[in-house]
């Protein structure tokens, strides 16, 4: 299959012709396509055989739900059922907005979509590209990231290209997005609410809506225990990883710096190709074959927009062994710290 690159410039986007990617995706067929967050896999949420497709195109396991996506808030209420009142809160306060609220499944969403859960993650974009398309189409879209499973989420057209070109028909290049996480998910449809992701809206602002919103232990968990069942089932899967081994170093910065640039040194002298993953004020700092700047250390949100983007870098340039410093939790850091655990493996290493 040939795939589209549908490029729009940044001064076009109210505007560009959508047409060809709203018939697409009225056929039942898949569309990459930009948003706030990550650049998302869209098919028609209330067609069974076109979240078959996206399933097949990422290589996703089908147990795997996806994330319902739509253009007006009052939809909440159209593809979930018995909406409570916290999460119509959440709506109006975050979307449209990087959350995600979970609620129970209305019938129009069939199974399939949500991997064979009865209630169903939704979303209302904020990127205008995102909203037009769904709105455009007259569809519901399910959407998750528009990666190949297993591999960083993309931040742009190029990427998903690398993981997708010839498995879909269209990908929609609104250039790099604005945040580069994916959206915060908070489960509303029990009896608890829990943040079953970090991301950019944080803990800290949530609990200004909904008071006593907890982390589920599946996220804050710092190593993998059997014990605790993943709610969100993505939270299972291996993630973000890439081809090279990646350890986290954390304590103090000057140990950090000292202690990787002797195991680079070590890896060095055994042939291995060496990176670390590391901010404005430390990359001059270390010796390892390739160095990556996530940005400054002080505004986490620069961090957050380059770390996936780097992720595949070190997979571009063929790192054998990664190094990477680590962010305080907390705000944004608990999405980057979250999302850079899971790329390690939860491999990290303290240094005091
Ligand atoms: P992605 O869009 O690729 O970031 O994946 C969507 C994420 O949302 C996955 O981690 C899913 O496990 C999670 N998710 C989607 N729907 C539900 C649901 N109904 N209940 C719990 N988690 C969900
Ligand atoms: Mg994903």
């Amino acid at each position: 299959m040939q795939t589209r690159l549908l490029k729009i410039d940044r001064c076009n986007q109210k505007t560009a012709d959508l047409s060809a990617a709203c018939e697409l995706l009225r056929k039942g067929e898949l569309v990459a396509f930009p948003t706030e967050t990550v650049y998302g896999l869209g098919g028609n949420a209330c067609d069974a055989s076109a979240s078959a497709r996206i399933y097949a195109a990422k290589g996703r396991p089908s147990d795997n739900p996806l994330i319902v996506h739509i253009a007006h808030k009052e939809d909440l209420s159209v593809v979930g059922r018995d909406v409570s009142e916290g999460a119509k809160k959440l709506a109006d306060a975050f979307w449209p907005g990087p959350l995600t609220i979970i609620v129970n499944r209305a019938d129009i969403i069939p199974k399939e979509t949500t991997g064979g859960l009865d209630s169903v993650a939704v979303r209302m974009p904020s990127d205008i590209i995102a909203n037009r398309l769904i709105d455009e189409s007259g569809l519901f879209i399910a959407a998750p990231s528009a990666n190949a499973s297993g591999r960083p989420s993309t931040t742009r057209a190029e990427h998903c290209m690398e993981d997708l070109d010839g498995r879909i028909p269209m990908v929609i290049d609104g250039g790099p997005v604005k945040i580069g996480l994916e959206s915060t998910i908070v489960d509303m449809s029990g009896d608890k609410p829990l943040i079953l992701r970090p991301g950019f809206i944080t803990k800290e602002e949530l609990e200004k809506v909904i008071p006593g919103i907890e982390f589920d232990p599946a996220v804050i968990a710092r190593v993998k225990n059997e014990n605790i069942i993943a709610k969100a089932p993505g939270m299972k899967y291996r993630h973000y990883a890439p081809k090279g081994e990646l350890t986290i170093y954390e304590g103090d910065a000057e140990l950090v710096i000292k202690t990787i640039n002797e195991k680079t040194a070590e890896l060095k002298a055994l042939g291995k190709k060496t990176a670390v993953l590391a901010t404005e004020e430390s990359k001059d700092l270390y010796t390892a074959d390739y160095v990556a700047s996530l940005g400054r250390r002080t505004d986490e949100a620069e961090i957050a927009v380059h770390l996936f983007e780097q992720l595949r870098n070190f997979d571009e340039i063929g790192a054998d062994c990664i190094f990477a410093e680590s962010f305080p939790q907390g705000g944004i850091g608990s999405a980057i710290m979250n999302r850079l655990m899971k790329a390690a493996g939860y491999r990290i290493i303290t240094l005091n």
